[in-house]
Parts: structure tokens; C-alpha cells; sequence
């Protein structure tokens, strides 16, 4: 069965102090232990988190990854360096990255190429602008992301993956996607998964709903059939607020 799963995406956010201040807070609280809770600090946080979470289940990630393997790539952190932390998650294709660094869906598929190879599990992030949805063109815009991006993988490799489905236009806005318009994208992404990797394997992959998800909303969406939990960025920064949201099932 597939995994409930609460991720907090600390962006560019905290100083040292800060963020040790934070993770120290979320490891004190408590929470359903049938959700797994992870920590997406900046990457320079990386170590020391993983080292202060080791001996709890909340699980650790970072927010971007290299698509190249190692090399003169000035700035960039390879796949192999975040397995030698143990860190276990990257986030891939957040729409910042999308939208502030050009990611393409190629290079994403790249990315996730090589985080699998070094056993971390992707949390592949897809989601449409205000116009695609507009202009009705939101689920072609997911097709196409995930066909691109991800559904290049064979089916042992998906099952080590995590979808995260976030509208562009709900992230950091305070606008969340309504609980319909959650489940029906969650829905329609879990049928294609089925269409490509059949049922047993659809109904394993969790798929989260990021945008604006708060302690206020949180019940409502993850409610929803097809919504296994939620990518988080601003209501994460807050470990109060983060415990809530994984409270929230
Ligand atoms: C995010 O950045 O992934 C996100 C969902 O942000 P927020 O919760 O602040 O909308």
C-alpha cells in the first residue's frame, strides 16, 4: 500500500541557527508515525539535519540535484554526493526550478535518472500555470510533464518514486486548488499511471498535492481519495504548523 506522506520544502529560507532551530522543534513533537514526515532544507543544512534526524523516522531531502554524474559543473551537488550524506529525497522539477533555472522535462528525466541510480527517491514535481487551466489545457500540460520527465522509467524504478502535483498558481499565493480540483488531477494522474505501469502499481505510487496547504486545509485535501499527503513550502517553516499538517489524516 501506498505511503502518507508530509514533505516540507524549506526553499531558500533559514540561517543555520534558524533551520536548527526548526528541525529540533519537529523532532520534539509528535505525530501519526503512519505518516512519513520528511525535511527539505537547503542543501548546506543537509548533513547536519540528517545527522540530527538519524535516530527519528523523519526522513530528509534536498531540493535539487545535478543532472550530471560528477565534474567541472561549478555550483552543482551530484546525486552521489547526497547518498554519501544518506539523505534519501530530492525534490525534482519544482516549478521554480522550472520556471527560474529553464528546467527542461528532459533534464528532469536526467535528474531522476541519476537519483535513482544512487537509490533516492525523486519527489517529481508537476503542475500547470493559471492559463494552461484557463485554457483547459491542464491535463495535456501533466501528460506531457510526466510522460517527459518520468515515464521513461521501467516499472521497479516508478515504484521508487513520489509524485507531487502542484498548481503553479497555488504555490506561495494563499489560492489553494479546491479538494475537487485536487482529486480530479490526482485522479486523472493516478489512471495514467495505470495506463502505463497497471493498477497494482498506480495504487502504490503516492501522489501529494502542494499549494498553499495549511493546517486549515490539510484535513479537507488529504480527505480525497487520490491525495496521499502533501508537499508543503510556506506552513513548513513553522514546526507547529508542519506537525499539524501531518496530523491531518
Ligand atoms: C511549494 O513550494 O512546494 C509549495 C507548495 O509552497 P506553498 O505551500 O508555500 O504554496
Amino acid at each position: 500500500m501506498r505511503k502518507k506522506i508530509v514533505a516540507g520544502n524549506w526553499k531558500m529560507n533559514k540561517t543555520h541557527s534558524e533551520a536548527i532551530e526548526l528541525i529540533t522543534g519537529i523532532v520534539e513533537m509528535s505525530y501519526d508515525d503512519s505518516v512519513q514526515l520528511i525535511v527539505i532544507p537547503p542543501a548546506v543544512y543537509a548533513v547536519e539535519i540528517e545527522e540530527m534526524t538519524s535516530e527519528s523516522s523523519v526522513g530528509v531531502g534536498v531540493q535539487n540535484t545535478s543532472q550530471y554524474e560528477s565534474g567541472a559543473f561549478t555550483g552543482e551537488l551530484s546525486a552521489t554526493m547526497i547518498k554519501s550524506i544518506r539523505v534519501k529525497y530530492a525534490l525534482v522539477g519544482h516549478s521554480e526550478r522550472r520556471e527560474y533555472f529553464n528546467e527542461t522535462n528532459e533534464v528532469l528525466a536526467e535528474k531522476t535518472n541519476q537519483l535513482l541510480k544512487n537509490s533516492i527517491t525523486p519527489i517529481f514535481c508537476c503542475g500547470e500555470v493559471l492559463e494552461e487551466r484557463e485554457s483547459e489545457n491542464h491535463f495535456n500540460l501533466i501528460e506531457l510533464q510526466l510522460n517527459e520527465g518520468l515515464f521513461h522509467l521501467d516499472s521497479v524504478q516508478i515504484l521508487n518514486c513520489v509524485i507531487a502535483y502542484e498548481p503553479v498558481w497555488a504555490i506561495g499565493t494563499g489560492v489553494t486548488a479546491s479538494s475537487d480540483q485536487a482529486q480530479e488531477m490526482h485522479q486523472f494522474i493516478r489512471k495514467l499511471l495505470m495506463n502505463k505501469y497497471g493498477e497494482n502499481i498506480a495504487n502504490d505510487i503516492s501522489i501529494l498535492y502542494g499549494g498553499s496547504c495549511k493546517p486549515g486545509n490539510a484535513k479537507e485535501l488529504f480527505a480525497n481519495a487520490d491525495v496521499d499527503g502533501g508537499l508543503i513550502g510556506g506552513a513548513s517553516l513553522n514546526a507547529a504548523d508542519f506537525i499539524a499538517i501531518a496530523n491531518s489524516f
